[in-house]
């Protein structure tokens, strides 16, 4: 026997100094109030511009109320994965609600947004078909695809060209074993890119993908809530009903609670109850959650103002940040990229705003490229005109100190 290796897992000690040595090691920040626009974080009162709390609903006395009503009714958990004993008849509700939301025959929930996309992708693709990606697609779309026999293919980002050369290519070639045409040739894209704030060029996609008889498949996690008639995503802003066969959604940001849902039709629905393996292997939501998550979709249908007070708060911050000359790179929505480059000048960065008590994270390889490391914010609709006036201030004094921007 060897008894030379005391610690089997002592490397990892050494990746993490070498991830310290090189700036990208990040520790947790701890928060210890709600999730509001002003929250308790490591001990100090700050504004948060890091939450995906687009809508202000984490916090909200109707969710929170919904959730505990839910717990006196149907209890604190399910019990079971919804095959066996675990789908509840709110379950069920949440699912039309959001089907109608979206305007889609019919709505699966699941765990979590990236659980909906490891769940659907490989579901639907395998040997037979082809999946072509946008290149920053985010990372529960990247493992959805490792999860599925399909090849991949990979186009520039938001590049319809590029997208176009690929579907000419497949169509001419068909499969790579010469065994025909693909089965389902299927594009997937974000609807609204996590680490950049841009919206995918949906138009251009549907528009090819319909002349090479290719689906498309939206992960809308950033769109929904804040794209759209209320909300509705990015199908809905560029009025695209009923030409995106399948709709990816997350619960767990302008919705303010946890879960993920793909929206489609009754086929793909029911295809997925068969057969996706979160669905069928990991439990489903307690009431909690599903109540609170319905209790949302109400509230986002009264409450226009909130996403008013969204579009108009991020407008004015993303003007401000320019005005002073951050680079905000090509963001159309409230995520909010402020480019600085190198990682340890951005987490530096972030360090002094926190100082300041403003909350932006630094985000930093291999989330994003090396040499792109940046703070994303968003601004939500819980956020007033006083803590944007005091956030961009501690950017500007902030960003003067360290020489990210000029003096003025
Ligand atoms: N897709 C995209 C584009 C996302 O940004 C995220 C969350 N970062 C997810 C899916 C995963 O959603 P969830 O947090 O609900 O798992």
């Amino acid at each position: 026997m060897r008894t030379d290796r005391p610690d089997p897992l002592a490397f990892l000690d050494a990746e993490l100094n070498d991830m310290r040595a090189r700036h990208l090691y990040r520790p947790l920040r701890v928060m210890a109030s709600e999730q509001g626009p002003v929250a308790t974080i490591d001990g100090r009162e700050v504004i948060s511009l890091s939450s995906n709390d687009y809508l202000g609903l984490t916090h909200h006395p109707r969710l929170k109320a919904a959730a505990v009503e839910a717990v006196r009714e149907y209890g604190a958990g399910s019990g079971a994965v919804r095959t066996i004993a675990g789908t509840m008849s709110i379950h069920e509700a949440l699912e039309a609600e959001l089907a109608a939301f979206k305007g889609t025959e019919a709505v699966l929930t699941f765990q979590s947004g990236f659980t909906a996309n490891t769940g659907v992708i490989p579901t639907i693709t395998g040997e037979a078909d082809l999946i072509v990606s946008d290149a920053l697609n985010h990372a529960s779309i990247i493992d959805g695809m490792r999860l599925s026999k399909a090849p991949r293919r990979v186009y520039a980002h938001a590049n319809v060209g590029a997208l176009e050369t690929v579907l000419a290519e497949a169509d001419e070639r068909g499969r790579p074993d010469g065994a025909g045409p693909y089965r389902l040739i299927l594009i997937v894209t974000d609807g609204v890119f996590s680490m950049d704030g841009d919206i995918a060029p949906l138009p251009g996609i549907v528009e090819v993908a319909e002349r090479y008889g290719a689906a498309v498949l939206v992960d809308d996690a950033h769109g929904s809530g804040v794209l759209g008639r209320n909300g509705r995503g990015s199908v809905d802003h560029f009025g695209l009903h009923g030409r995106v066969a399948i709709q990816v959604g997350t619960l767990s940001k302008a919705v303010g609670v946890l879960g993920g849902y793909v929206a489609g039709s009754h086929a793909l629905r029911d295809i997925l109850i068969q057969r996706a393996r979160p669905f069928l292997f990991s439990t489903s939501h307690p009431p909690a959650v599903v109540e609170a998550c319905r209790e949302a979709l109400r509230v986002m249908d009264e409450e226009t103002w909130r996403i008013e007070r969204l579009w108009t708060s991020a407008r004015r911050f993303k003007a401000e940040l320019a005005r002073l000359g951050f680079d905000i790179g090509r963001s159309e929505t409230p995520i909010t990229p402020i480019i600085v480059g190198d990682s340890e000048a951005a987490i530096r960065f972030s360090e002094r705003l926190f100082e300041e008590g403003v909350f932006a994270t630094s985000v930093v390889f291999p989330t994003v490229p090396l040499d792109q490391a940046r703070l994303r914010t968003i601004v939500t609709a819980a956020l007033t005109d006083e803590h944007l006036d005091r956030a961009l201030d501690a950017f500007a004094r902030v960003g003067r100190e360290l020489g990210l921007i000029g003096a003025r």
